[in-house]
Parts: structure tokens; C-alpha cells; sequence
């Protein structure tokens, strides 16, 4: 049985109102409509916003692209770009309460582990700080007498970056910083599910002394807002984190005027043990890996790859580890795995179950919702005997339901791991360091954790092969990313003609 905390109702709650911030003013949407967002925990309504429409998207891309074109930002020092950064850092810092219980109630995830996601964005944003006094481009002084090669590293101008509802606080931190580092100028939006603490983000922008249009948010549906700002003309670049089928349908919209596009997308992240692993270790990473974020994580190492010969004994230990999980209510501070984020994605995710029943998989733990008076939640899920072809071992469940599937030989390991067409990340567990580098070579994947899972830095890179994404987050070049290449070839004394040469 699954250790339960029942959510308690939001006494005397007052419902946070957002407007929409264009052009460094708080404004009303153009046709004045209102989104409600419900915690999905309680059940009841905890943030109110101006719904934005296109005709908004492109008021707020008209902004970004004259802040860009004429405002002061691109052309500041980057010393003086990191410095108001740093100022927007301290301020999330003493915001960070805030932030953490407005990502809880509109998420449902765990209030100890929300405050920690702001916590690691704050220090995002002071490493983007830092990179911003970097930028730098190249110079040739090897072409000879006559020339001076210069490649300047330019901002690329307008970002429109569209985010997802599972982190959102951090996510957004993981572009924005980085645009903002570079010179460039931005229109966010965040999911219509959790918008709040990226409003309160711009509350933090204007505060710390942005100038007006640099950065913009809009609340409103991916159709109406977010399609419109994969479209647009002016926009040059897009950087969105969701699904593999919207980010490949913001690659099309992209195309149509060649935008550069990031793409961090979905993930069905193999996690593969040899015998010798240290199985103390793994199993506390596999309830981490699996349920961490109720499962709806990018990340989630969701596909658990076990030598035949341990399959059994590992399959028990973690499912007596995962009873232990406390599952409920997230703004209790005990509370490890919080609520599902609407009743539309537990039913997918029960969908998912109830096919891999009917494909052969055996239920060794949980299945399904679990009642606790208010919200939606599931309890922790482990299906033993999964094959390769399985749904449930290709797909991004995004819910917390570990898959097992098992191997016999090192060669077998890489075949299921790859199998898919997903490559985002991977861990593999061996006391053998042969073992753990061939399989760091051979997995495609953009991260591969040996003997530990989900462990990140804002140094290390951040992005996945194949249908998982394109380009990188994070890292020393992040900034980079949001910057366009010029070459200055300059020509140094007397010219020798083309047609007649002297
Ligand atoms: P989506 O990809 O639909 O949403 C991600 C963001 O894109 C949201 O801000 C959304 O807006 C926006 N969006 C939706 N349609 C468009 C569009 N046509 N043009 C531009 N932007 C658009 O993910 P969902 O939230 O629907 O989740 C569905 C599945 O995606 C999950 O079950 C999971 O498998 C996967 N997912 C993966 C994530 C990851 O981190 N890799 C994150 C979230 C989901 P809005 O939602 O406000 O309409």
C-alpha cells in the first residue's frame, strides 16, 4: 500500500490575478477573456489571467523586435547585462517561497522539491550572468599581409520560448537567462496550466531594472499564442521544451521563415544494472528516477533494464522501497510525489496501464488513481515482464510507472536501449568501469549518468539525440546559442585588382 497524504482544502485562499506584461506595462488580453487554473491537488481555483489572443502575440512581438532593434539592451556592456541578472537572481532569491508554492499549487508537485527547483534556477541565472561577460567571437591574423579576419558573436535577435507545465520555473531558467545573457530580446510563454511564477518572473525583470519590451509574457493556449509565435516573421528564433508532436510542429512552423529552433522534447530514458552493480544505490536511484516529478519529467528514468539475473530480487526491493513513498498532498512538507496535473492525464496514463496488461506485463506495484478525497494522484506503478515492441516501453507515459524489461548480455542492453525513438538520457550501474563507458559510448543519448541518475549542473550540457530535441541547454556555449555568427574580413593596405592586376 502506498503511504497517502490527504490534501487539505486551502483555507482562507485568496486567488492570485495576473495581467499580461507587453512593452514593460501590465496589461488586459484584447478580447478581455479570463483563464481560470485549479490546483490540482485541491481542486480549487488558485490563479486567474488575462487570456491572450494572436492579435496580443503580435502586439508583444512588436515590442520585443523594436527593444531589439532600438532599445538600449543589445547594446549594453555584457558586464552591465550580467550585473542586472545578478540583480534578478537576489530578487528570486528573496521571492523564492513564493515562487516554490505558487509552482506547487498549480503543478501538484512537492513543496520541498519545488523549493529546490528555485534554488537551482537562481543559480542558473547567476551562471548565465557570468557567460554574458564572455561572449566573444574570433580573429585570423594569419590571411596574409593584406586581410584582418574578425567573427563577432552577435545577439539573434527575437526569442519566442514556449514552456512546458511540469517544471515550470525552471525551464523557463533554462532559456531565458541565456537570451537575455546574449543581448537578444524575448515573448515567453509559459504553459496556460502554470503560468504564474513566470508572471512573477517579469514582476522580478521589471523590478531589476529590464527596459520595457526586452521581455514579454503571454498566458493563453499553444494554438492561439504559441502557434503565432512559432509563425511570425519577425520573430528569428524559437526555444520550446514539450512534446516531440508540438516540437515538430514548431520545426514546420519554423520553416516557413527559417527561424533557428532549440528543441527539448520527450524522453523514455533507459536505465541499465549489471549484476555487480551496487544495488543499495540503484534502487534508492530507480524510485528517485521513476517517481520523482509523479513521473511527469522528461527525464524520468522510466525504463528499467535489468540483468535476468538480478531482475527478481531488484523488482522486490523496489517495490518495497516505493510503498514507502509518500504520495499526496504537496504543500505538506513530507510529501515526495504530488498530484497528477489534470484528470485528462491520468486517464492517459491509465490508458497506458490497461494496454500493457492486455500486451502480457505483469502489475508489480500500485496501477492506478488513488482516492484521496481532493485532486488527482496515482500511486507508484511497476509493470515486471515488459517487452521491447510495448507501448508502455517506447512512449512517454509521463506518470509514475516503471517499466522492466531484462537483458542477458551487454550487446542486448545497447540493442533495447536504442531501440526507440527517443535519446535523451541514460544510467547505467556497474561496479565494472568497462561496462559503464562502453555503454556511455554506445547509448545515443545526450546524457549518460554511471552509477547515479537525474544529477545535473548548470556547466553541463543539457539536450537529446534523435526525436528527444535539438541543440543544447545549459553549458559554457549556452549563450552562444543565442547568437548569430558575423565575419568582418578587412582589408589592410594597397588592393590588388581583379581585372588588372598591378
Ligand atoms: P505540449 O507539447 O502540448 O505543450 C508544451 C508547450 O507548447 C505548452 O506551452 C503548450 O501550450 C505549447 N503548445 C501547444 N501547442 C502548440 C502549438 N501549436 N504551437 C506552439 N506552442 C504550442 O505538451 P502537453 O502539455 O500537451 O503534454 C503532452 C505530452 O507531452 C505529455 O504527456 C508528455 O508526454 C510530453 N511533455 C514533455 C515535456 C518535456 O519536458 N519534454 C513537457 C511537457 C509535456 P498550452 O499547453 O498552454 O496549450
Amino acid at each position: 500500500m502506498t503511504v497517502m497524504v490527504r490534501p487539505q482544502a486551502l483555507a482562507d485562499f485568496t486567488v492570485r490575478e495576473f495581467k499580461m506584461l507587453i512593452d514593460g506595462q501590465w496589461t488586459n488580453g484584447a478580447e478581455g477573456r479570463v483563464l481560470e487554473r485549479s490546483s490540482p491537488a485541491h481542486g480549487q481555483v488558485v490563479s486567474r489571467y488575462q487570456a491572450a489572443t494572436a492579435t496580443d502575440a503580435h502586439r508583444a512581438i512588436a515590442a520585443a523586435r523594436r527593444a531589439f532593434d532600438d532599445g538600449p539592451w543589445p547594446r549594453l556592456k555584457g558586464a552591465e547585462r550580467a550585473a542586472l541578472i545578478n540583480k534578478a537572481a537576489d530578487l528570486m532569491e528573496g521571492r523564492a517561497d513564493e515562487l516554490a508554492r505558487l509552482d506547487t499549487l498549480e503543478s501538484g508537485k512537492p513543496i520541498s522539491q519545488a523549493k529546490g527547483e528555485i534554488a537551482g534556477a537562481v543559480d542558473i541565472w547567476r551562471y548565465a550572468a557570468a557567460l554574458a561577460r564572455d561572449l566573444h567571437g574570433e580573429s585570423y591574423n594569419t590571411l596574409g599581409d593584406g586581410t584582418l579576419g574578425v567573427v563577432l558573436r552577435e545577439p539573434i535577435g527575437v526569442v519566442s520560448i514556449i514552456t512546458p507545465w511540469n517544471f515550470p520555473f525552471l525551464i523557463v531558467s533554462q532559456k531565458l537567462p541565456f537570451a537575455l545573457a546574449a543581448g537578444c530580446t524575448a515573448v515567453v510563454k509559459p504553459s496556460e496550466l502554470t503560468s504564474a511564477s513566470t508572471l512573477v518572473l517579469g514582476e522580478i525583470l521589471m523590478d531589476a531594472g529590464l527596459p520595457p519590451g526586452v521581455v514579454n509574457i503571454l498566458v493563453g493556449t499553444g494554438a492561439e499564442v504559441g502557434a503565432p509565435m512559432t509563425l511570425h516573421a519577425d520573430v528569428d528564433m524559437i526555444s520550446f521544451t514539450g512534446s516531440t508532436l508540438v516540437g515538430k510542429l514548431t520545426m514546420t512552423n519554423a520553416a516557413q521563415t527559417l527561424k533557428k529552433v532549440s528543441l527539448e522534447l520527450g524522453g523514455k530514458n533507459p536505465q541499465i544494472v549489471f549484476p555487480d552493480a551496487n544495488l543499495d544505490e540503484f534502487i534508492d536511484a530507480a524510485v528517485f528516477g521513476g517517481f520523482f516529478n509523479a513521473g511527469e519529467c522528461c527525464n524520468a528514468g522510466s525504463r528499467l533494464i535489468l540483468h535476468r539475473s538480478i531482475a527478481d530480487e531488484v523488482v522486490s526491493r523496489i517495490s518495497e522501497v516505493a510503498k514507502a513513498v509518500r504520495t499526496g498532498d504537496p504543500l505538506d512538507p513530507a510529501t515526495q510525489v504530488g498530484a497528477i496535473i489534470t484528470p485528462q492525464h491520468l486517464a492517459k496514463i491509465e490508458k497506458y496501464l490497461a494496454e500493457a496488461s492486455g500486451d502480457g506485463a505483469t502489475l508489480a506495484l500500485g496501477g492506478g488513481a488513488l482516492d484521496l478525497g481532493l485532486g488527482q494522484f496515482m500511486s507508484p506503478t511497476i509493470l515486471s515482464n515488459v517487452r521491447p515492441e510495448m507501448a508502455v516501453a517506447r512512449e512517454e507515459v509521463f506518470g509514475p510507472v516503471l517499466s522492466v524489461l531484462t537483458f542477458e548480455t551487454l550487446e542486448e542492453a545497447t540493442t533495447i536501449a536504442n531501440s526507440i525513438d527517443y535519446g535523451l538520457s541514460a544510467g547505467v550501474w556497474s561496479a565494472n568501469m568497462d561496462n559503464c563507458l562502453t555503454i556511455g559510448r554506445r547509448v545515443r543519448a545526450g546524457t549518460v549518468w554511471m552509477n547515479t541518475f537525474m544529477d545535473g549542473a548548470p556547466e553541463l550540457p543539457f539536450g537529446g539525440y534523435r526525436q528527444s530535441g535539438l541543440g543544447r541547454e545549459l553549458g559554457r556555449h549556452a549563450v552562444e546559442d543565442y547568437a548569430e555568427t558575423k565575419t568582418l574580413n578587412i582589408h589592410i593596405g594597397p588592393r590588388t585588382g581583379w581585372w588588372m592586376p598591378r
